[in-house]
């Protein structure tokens, strides 16, 4: 086992610059801060007015790019949803560190396209001949948020804690990340949705108060998730999380004109044809549904027919909704090993939560009453407010936990950092990945450990580096080589490296080098702000090139052993395209690798298929099924 002791630098915070709280959800975005003078979290609102009565401060979560390139966020994006949907995004945060093969069983909910060429590289959706990844897609949207938020603060805004649901994983974790640095934004601390809603309402943020467990609820536009914590000490625990993420006031609206049609005696396929008015009837139906939550009866007039709806209707329409998210909440207490009575405080978050039914059905499954006094669309945000205070160092009573100042990673191909402990993680930490090789019968695997926030290794500072050997010969892609990073309570970093399959581990010392001064870590994440979009893009042209390197390979090892099955024409159309490809390669466009990309797989994926088919036909020849 390969050993690196590391002394890593610790890192404290300026406190002058305001820090914000983002909540960054799938439907709507916004931002927070702890307000100086009232010392209470506030949601930022377009016209700061005193009454707030007509501002907002919800920005949909939606990006528009038109034909020239340009890029709007929010509102304005919205407008082009019906009238330009493959030129418009939206729940770009369901997309981010996906692969395409997780999210293929609903491709058919995102009306713009997303590249299916290969099910396991992360996600990339197209528009026109650009290509966005998730988190560039995110980006644009914090991006407008930082900008709102200085005009409204009249002050420079660079520093960021951003939520995200608790079930999102490491990736999805560092996508949101790089989102942020992307935006310009440092990014102090991501945090889990239903602890930011604990602290918004003051759950959690003194350090001796007693040890709860909490449920929070959370029904969106689009998603749902519960979650149960456990909270001691000031520190959160997630113990169980469950939900769905394609399930919210959405299918509330969907039944509602369901409903209607049904009652018209119109066929849902006749209606989708008529997209124009599927769309007016579907915002009725949201208006409808908000008008139930406060009123026993809706109706109005569209297009000279009545639409009409009462509250018992809807919320038989809704029951097996409904229904779905009590599952999920049987089954979050269950793998939490907890029962209702268990759970010392409810917490409401997403707009769906105004729905009474939805209120009254989650206080009796937990035989208590529950918590709603806060906005839900606005008590995540809030709750980031409250953990960027006390990352700011002005909450006393909070105890601050030792952090790590810098990220530490591996170097992966093409030179990239792979970082494995982001910065700002809790001390003690640990975390490990799985790698593999890229060459048949490769017997060693040269492990790079770097420290710092670039996406490049050459910008970062490298803490050591080791070999692991005697890996078996096995082909590329086969062998599983585990890399744990643990940093201890001292903040000593060990490094271990072992092939899985074989068990082969290696023990090599590496001499430690050590940790920086407070401005060296200062002015490594300045680098890194200043050059996020230089080294998004030396990212994302890096990774292109690996992937029309691998397709090539691929290609070539499919031509050599299929040749014969393909007709002339397919073998020049494939040499042309492989050629082309090859010349992008050698260009710095990653747009243009991706369209040559797509345009290999288009060629070959009719033979591809076709040659799949009939080898299956050959080996069930003789054989019945
Ligand atoms: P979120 O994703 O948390 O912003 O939730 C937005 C969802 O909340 C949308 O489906 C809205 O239609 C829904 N919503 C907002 N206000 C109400 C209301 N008063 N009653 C019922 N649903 C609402």
């Amino acid at each position: 086992m390969a050993k690196i002791g590391i002394n890593i630098a610790t890192g404290s915070l300026q406190q002058d610059e305001i820090i914000v709280g983002i909540d960054l959800g799938t439907t709507n975005s916004l931002v927070a801060i702890m307000h100086p003078d009232t010392r209470q979290p506030l949601a930022l609102k377009d016209v700061m007015s005193t009454t707030g009565t007509s501002s907002r401060s919800l920005v949909p979560s939606v990006i528009y790019f038109d034909e020239s390139g340009q890029v709007v966020v929010g509102d304005e994006a919205m407008k082009h949803l019906v009238t330009d949907p493959s030129r418009t995004i939206f729940s770009a945060k369901r997309l981010m560190g996906k692969s395409y093969k997780d999210i293929r069983d609903h491709a058919s909910y995102y009306a713009y396209k997303i590249i299916d060429d290969d099910a396991d590289r992360l996600v990339k959706v197209q528009v026109g001949d650009r290509f966005y990844s998730p988190v560039e897609l995110s980006s644009f949207i914090l991006k407008e948020l930082k900008l709102r938020a200085e005009h409204i603060l009249k002050t420079p805004v660079n520093k960021a804690v951003i939520t995200v649901p608790a079930y999102f994983n490491d990736a999805q974790r560092q996508a949101t990340r790089d989102a942020g640095k992307l935006a310009g934004l440092d990014v102090l601390r991501i945090i889990n949705e239903p602890t930011a809603a604990s602290l918004a309402y003051g759950i959690g943020t003194k350090t001796n108060e007693e040890d709860q467990i909490i449920a929070v609820y959370d029904l969106g536009g689009g998603t749902f998730d519960v979650s149960v914590l456990r909270i001691a000490g000031g520190v959160f625990d997630v113990l169980s999380t469950h939900g769905d993420t394609y399930l919210g006031g959405d299918d509330a609206d969907r039944a509602i004109v369901d409903y209607w049609l049904r009652q018209a005696g119109v066929s849902k396929d006749d209606m989708e044809v008529q997209s124009n008015l599927a769309q007016s009837l579907r915002l009725a139906a949201e208006q409808a549904k908000k008008h139930l939550s406060g009123n026993d009866s809706f109706s109005m007039t569209l297009n000279g027919d009545t639409l009409q709806i009462d509250r018992a209707t809807f919320e038989q329409l809704i029951t097996p909704l409904v229904e779905r998210t009590m599952q999920s909440c049987r089954q979050a207490l269950k793998d939490a090993g907890l029962k209702p009575a268990d759970i010392d405080t409810v917490l409401m978050v997403g707009g769906s939560t105004r729905i009474p039914l939805i209120k009254k059905t989650v206080s009796a499954f937990f035989g208590k009453p529950v918590h709603d006094t806060l906005d839900p669309d606005e008590v995540v945000a809030l709750g980031a407010a409250v953990q960027a205070d006390i990352l700011a160092g002005n909450n006393r009573e909070m105890l601050l936990l030792d952090i790590t100042a810098l990220s530490l990673g591996i170097e992966t191909a093409g030179g990239l950092m792979d970082v494995l402990i982001p910065r700002n993680s809790k001390i003690p930490s640990r975390a490990s990945r799985q790698y593999t090789t890229q060459i048949d019968g490769q017997s060693g695997m040269r492990i790079s450990v770097y420290q710092g926030e670039r996406d490049l290794v050459k910008d970062n500072r490298k803490l050591a580096e080791f070999n692991l050997t005697g890996i078996p010969g096995m082909p590329a892609g086969l062998p599983k080589v585990e890399i744990g990073f643990m940093i201890n309570a001292d903040g000593i970093l060990t490094v271990t490296a072992k092939e899985l399959r074989s068990g082969v581990e290696q023990q090599i010392e590496v001499q430690p080098q050590y940790g920086l001064t407070d401005e060296q870590v200062e002015q490594m994440l300045m680098d890194s702000i200043t050059h996020a979009r230089d080294d998004m893009s030396a990212r994302a042209l890096t990774e292109a090139r690996t992937e029309g390197e691998q397709l090539l390979k691929t290609t070539e090892r499919f031509l050599q052993k299929n040749a014969d099955m393909l007709t002339q024409e397919e073998l020049l159309q494939t040499a042309s395209a492989m050629q082309v490809l090859q010349l992008s390669l050698t260009m710095t466009d990653k747009d243009l690798i991706q369209q040559k990309i797509e345009a290999l797989n288009e060629v070959s994926r009719p033979y591809a298929e076709r040659v799949m088919d009939e080898a299956v036909a050959h080996a069930m020849k003789g054989k019945t099924i």
